[in-house]
């Protein structure tokens, strides 16, 4: 089913300087439908000089914008926030059909985007630094949160909608330009979010997109005329995002890849952390940095919990995003399915328990990238799929003596991007809060989602930088505070 939004042989644009151009480079590639196949759009590359245009218009803009009063700036951020509320259905279908997940799941990544915006008209008051009369004798000191320039996003696959919008109001309402390079896999949803970011009427240049791979990425870290970069990605890529940006002299905040967990204890309600735990690992078909997927149980209750867990797991439909009654949609790519795949064959390989088979799923009517849903048992954390990100709906299951030996377990992953905890015992869920090395913690939760006015955390190889996206980090991480210290001695 094609979006009416979508008309024939349609070629993806950049939005730059408040025009529609062409990316001139003879590098791209085809957008397509992964539940379908179906080729939706043919994405053209960003060649220097179409990043020069940018980053000349950003900048040029800038130095308007950044004296704008602030209550102007926010103005189109109200009109966008609209926009988005009135269209948000049919961008919802829109993002179904190039990303794979579910309408449900699309409508509501595209509602946490707009809760950003949301948060970003709260700029007047989330701007404000702060002031102290007689600091020193006679002497009044004052705060002020300065614009720094043009800022880009980079940005994932995964939730095309959602992280852009993490990124573009803030750095607007702060006084920024702003450009963004989406993920080169799904860019429709971001083209039509530009549609009306031009119906909202920012002024020419405040904010761009900008199209590409790799290639306009490395340029975007190296080129002078770029103040920061914020990144959303995998973690060899946020690293070296990180590394090469700040060689540059650049602000940076990259966040990368993940694996975490779920710690169940034996007091925990079971058949409600079974369901929980299902939607967190299985939800954008296990697409999500915050899908939890490695099950640490405590021994007296691992039987129950696998048994409750097989059989939520078992109720899964897997299907087209689009239709009624699909709880997993189709993977990204057929590149990404093999991906996938591989690490189902490695759990076999490596002796982990098949207690659930997702690898023969088909689906009726579609012969796109599906995958059901996966459950080991008696994965031990030594095994591939529980220390490396698969992105796929694959569960495991580990045995845990006690609450001590989980905590070590779970702390011993490379990664630190969220973990949730099952259980009745307050003490236990202090304990976690405290003992667990990750940013995003949940308890009684299967997925530790933080709203637009938290900061979005990460630690270890899952962040690198200062200030996370979300939240009042994203003021601290868009703006330079400077001091203005006055003395008027009686004459
Ligand atoms: P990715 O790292 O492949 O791509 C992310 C961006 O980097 C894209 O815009 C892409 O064009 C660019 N890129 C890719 N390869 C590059 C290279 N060699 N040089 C320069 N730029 C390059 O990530 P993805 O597959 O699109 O997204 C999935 C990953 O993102 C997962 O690891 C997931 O955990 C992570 N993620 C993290 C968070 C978080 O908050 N920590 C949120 C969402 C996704």
């Amino acid at each position: 089913m094609r979006p009416e939004t979508l008309s024939d042989d349609r070629e993806v644009q950049n939005y730059v300087d408040g025009s529609w151009h062409t990316p001139s480079s003879a590098d791209g590639q085809p957008v397509e439908n992964p539940a379908t196949g179906e080729e939706l759009a043919y994405l053209p590359f960003s060649d220097d000089d179409d990043l020069d245009e940018a980053v000349a218009a950003g900048n040029d803009a800038f130095e308007e914008w950044r004296h704008t009063a602030v209550e102007d700036r926010i103005q189109p951020l109200f009109r966008l926030k609209e926009l988005l509320d009135e269209n948000i259905d049919e961008m919802a279908e829109l993002l179904v059909t190039e990303h794979g997940k579910t309408l449900a799941e699309a409508r509501g990544e595209i509602r946490r985007g707009i809760q950003n915006v949301e948060v970003a008209c709260g700029i007047p008051s989330m701007m404000q630094a702060g002031n102290l009369p007689n600091a020193a004798p006679e002497i009044d000191e004052t705060a002020v949160r300065e614009p720094l320039g043009t800022f880009v996003g980079i940005t994932p696959f995964n939730f095309p909608a959602m992280i852009s919008l993490w990124f573009l109001p803030h750095a607007v309402a702060t006084g920024n330009s702003f450009i963004l390079k989406p993920s080169e896999q799904d860019p429709l949803i971001t083209q039509r979010i530009f549609e009306l970011v031009d119906q909202a009427g920012f002024p020419d240049g405040v904010v761009q997109l900008v199209h590409g791979g790799p290639d306009t990425v490395n340029a975007m870290l190296e080129h002078d005329g770029i103040e920061g970069i914020s990144f959303v990605g995998s973690t060899p890529i946020a690293r070296h995002i990180y590394e090469t940006a700040a060689a540059n002299g650049k602000r940076v905040q990259a966040q990368g890849g993940a694996k975490n967990h779920i710690i169940v204890t034996e007091s925990a309600d079971i058949d409600y952390a079974a369901e929980k735990t299902v939607s967190s690992a299985c939800a954008c078909a296990g697409e999500r940095c915050l899908s939890n997927d490695v099950m640490v149980v405590e021994e007296s209750v691992y039987d129950e919990f696998a048994e409750a867990l097989a059989e939520k797991t078992r109720e899964q439909t897997v299907g087209y995003g689009l239709d009624d009654g699909v709880d997993i949609g189709a993977i990204i790519s057929d590149d990404h399915l093999e991906t996938v795949r591989s690490y189902i064959e490695s759990g076999v390989e490596e002796g982990a328990e098949l207690l659930v088979d997702g690898r023969n799923v088909t689906v009726d009517d579609y012969d796109g990238t599906f995958i059901g849903p996966t459950l080991f048992g008696e994965v031990t954390p030594d095994m591939t799929i529980a220390r490396e990100e698969h992105f796929g709906p694959i569960m495991g299951l580990t045995r845990a003596e006690d609450f001590d030996e989980a905590v070590d377990i779970v702390n011993q992953s490379e990664f630190g991007n969220a973990a949730s905890l099952f259980t009745d015992s307050g003490h236990k869920a202090n304990r976690f809060k405290h003992e667990v090395e990750a940013g995003n913690l949940g308890v009684n939760l299967g997925t530790a989602a933080p709203m637009a006015f938290f900061s979005f955390g990460g630690r270890k190889d899952s962040f690198f930088g200062d200030l996370h996206a979300q939240g009042q980090d994203m003021i601290n991480f868009y703006t330079d505070k400077m001091s203005y210290i006055e003395r008027w001695p009686n004459q």
